[in-house]
Parts: C-alpha cells; structure tokens; sequence
C-alpha cells in the first residue's frame, strides 16, 4: 500500500488518521507541530514514543518539496525560488521583503488553466493542482533558506487558487494555525481571475482574508481578451460576487489592474473603471506590466499611470501603485518556470 503524505493534513485530518493507530488527540497536535518546524524524520520527533514512529514509519511519511534554483534580485530583496516537487514538475514562489515584514507568493497550481492574455503561467497550459502540503512547504522551505520568519503570504503565483479550492482552504487553516506558522489571515491575500462561484463559496467560510481580484479591463469586450474567463463569468456578475463577499466579511476587496500600453490604460478606461467601482468597497492596486517575452504587450508609460492614477483618486478611488520588485529576475509570474522549461527542451 503506497505510504501517505502527512504534510497537508489539518490537525483534524490528522487525528483522524491517527485514531485507527489508537492515538490520543494531543499525539496529533504534537506530530503537527514537528512538520510544520520542519521535521520530516519521525524519530526526531522527540516527544512521540518511539514504537509510534517506528508505525508511522510504515504507513505515512512527510514530503518535502526542494529548492532547485534561486535567483536574487540585485536590486531589492526579492529572491525567485524554482522548487521542485516529488512528482519532478517545477513551480515557482517568490519571496519579498518590506518594511513591514517578509511576503512569500505562492503558486497554488503546476502551470494554469485561465489563459490570460499577457501571463507566462499559462503558456504551457496547465499540469495540475498543488497539494496543501505542496503549497505550505513553499512557505516552509523558504523560511527555512533565509532563517527569518514569514510574516504576510500572498496566494498570486501560478494558478487559479479558486479552482483548487479544498487544498486552498486547508492551506489557510495550516499557515494561521498557532501550532505551525501562525499568520494571521489578514496578513494573508488571495487572488483570483474572477470565478464567480468560488468566490461566493470563499465568502462563506468568513475568513479575513484579503481577496484580490484581477480585473485588469473596465468593460466586458476588453476584460473578454485579457481575461477569457470574463466570457464565463463577466464584469457585472464578478462585481455582484465581490459584494457579496464584502457583506459577508466585511473586508475591503482589492482590484488588481495590471497597465498595459494602448490596450487599458487610457483616460476613458480609467474614468470608466472609477465609475464601475464608486461605492464598493475597494482599494484598486495599478500593477505596472512585466512584460513577458512571448507576449506582445508594453508596460504602460509611468505619466500613463500616473495620471490613471489621479483620474481614480478624483473620482474617490483608493488607488496605489504598485512597486516593482524583482524586475531583473524575470519577475513575471511563470516566466521563471518557462526559462526553466525551455532550457530543458533545448
Ligand atoms: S494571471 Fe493568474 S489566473 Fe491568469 S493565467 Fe496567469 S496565473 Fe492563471
């Protein structure tokens, strides 16, 4: 019988698993500790008897994903991590620091689905879906490298994070529980392409998290070619959607609008784009493109984006830009991956 991965498993799921063995509950919270201190042999595991480990040894096991490249930024913090999981496929994380603590950006899925128009992600199509273990262990092996705790995580790498929706939500519950990284879940943001159901489902659960939504365009027939899955789920039944959220958190949601030369950032999408949003409950985050070399699209001019900006903030619009990090490191989500790919082709 092939053994199971431990990693991933909520304590729930774990006491579950641990009960057959006639296991006490603490014995769960205990193992769960250890993985998340990123223990993977159960004989240091000091606090377990030592025939326990030795069943454990038997029947489960704890996977780990690798660090197999990373690149560092000459000009700011940020470090890009490829990883590799047990299966061979490659995703990419990235961590970033600020003044306010040190964010990992996780990928939840090996490549993805949605085909957006101007994201290296997606080229290759997609692979699968990551495990909760596989995308706590990017928060994990990350910490680990750099020594310095996590404090903020970001799920915005590769992936549709709403279409891989029971790991997500078991990934949440693993980093905010106070017996393994303990972060806070508004330090916590997730971003999505806009699938509408999976947002109402993640307005149910009420947790405070920071949903962020890639909107990108002002109008259906625009977000309809930059954003495909916008012919599924258009701009009016997305902003009905992120209402609803808003109600039942109460959270601010943030709108991710990524500035692309010619295509969206000109002053009627701009002025289109504060009417669509007046009196929601939003901050719109403006991100300055990283181009992608097999995309034909141009970062947005920074007078562009400084004046779509203005527009916003006249029309009483929380805006920002945000900062470019890691430019020189191939910053653009799955461009790293595609390098990668494409170097093993050759
Ligand atoms: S932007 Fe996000 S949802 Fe869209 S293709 Fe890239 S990874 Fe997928």
């Amino acid at each position: 019988m092939p053994r199971t991965d431990l990693k991933g498993m909520t304590v729930e799921e774990l006491q579950d698993f641990l009960r057959p063995l006639g296991e006490p509950a603490y014995r769960a919270r205990q193992i769960f500790r250890w993985i998340y201190k990123g223990v993977e042999d159960f004989d240091k595991m000091t606090d377990i008897p030592k025939s326990l480990a030795a069943k454990l040894k038997e029947i489960c096991y704890v996977g780990k994903i690798k660090i197999h490249r990373k690149f560092e930024s000459q000009k700011d913090e940020t470090v890009k991590y490829l990883l590799l999981l047990q299966d061979g496929e490659v995703i990419e994380s990235v961590k970033m620091e600020h003044d306010y603590g040190i964010t990992v950006c996780v990928s939840s899925q090996v490549g993805c689905p949605m085909g957006c128009a101007f994201c290296a992600s997606t080229i290759g199509g997609f692979r699968r879906n990551l495990t909760a273990g596989e995308m706590v262990d990017q928060v994990l092996v990350i910490q680990e490298d750099i020594k310095k705790r996590i404090s903020h995580v970001v799920v915005m790498g590769s992936g549709e994070p709403l279409l891989n929706y029971d790991e997500l939500i078991k990934f949440l519950r693993i980093i905010n529980s106070n017996l393994a990284f303990n972060i806070s879940y508004r330090r916590v943001s997730v971003s999505t392409c806009g699938i509408v159901p999976g947002i109402k489902r993640l307005a149910e659960e009420k947790l405070p998290i920071t949903l962020s939504v890639s909107l990108h365009a002002p109008f259906d027939e625009l977000r309809d070619r930059l954003v495909p899955i916008n012919r599924r789920y258009p701009i009016m039944e997305l902003l009905d959607a992120c209402k609803y959220y808003i109600i039942k958190t109460k959270r601010r949601i943030t709108f991710e609008y990524t500035m692309i030369s010619g295509v969206n950032d000109s002053k009627e999408c701009a002025v289109k784009l504060a009417r669509l949003l007046k009196g929601i409950l939003c901050h719109v985050n403006l991100i300055p493109l990283n181009p992608v070399r097999e995309r034909v699209f141009e970062r947005s001019a920074n007078e562009r984006i400084k004046l779509f900006e203005e527009i916003l903030k006249n029309y009483g619009i929380s805006v920002t830009v945000r900062q470019e990090m890691g430019a020189d490191i191939e910053a653009a989500c799955g461009q790293l991956r595609r390098s990668f790919l494409n170097e093993v082709k050759k």
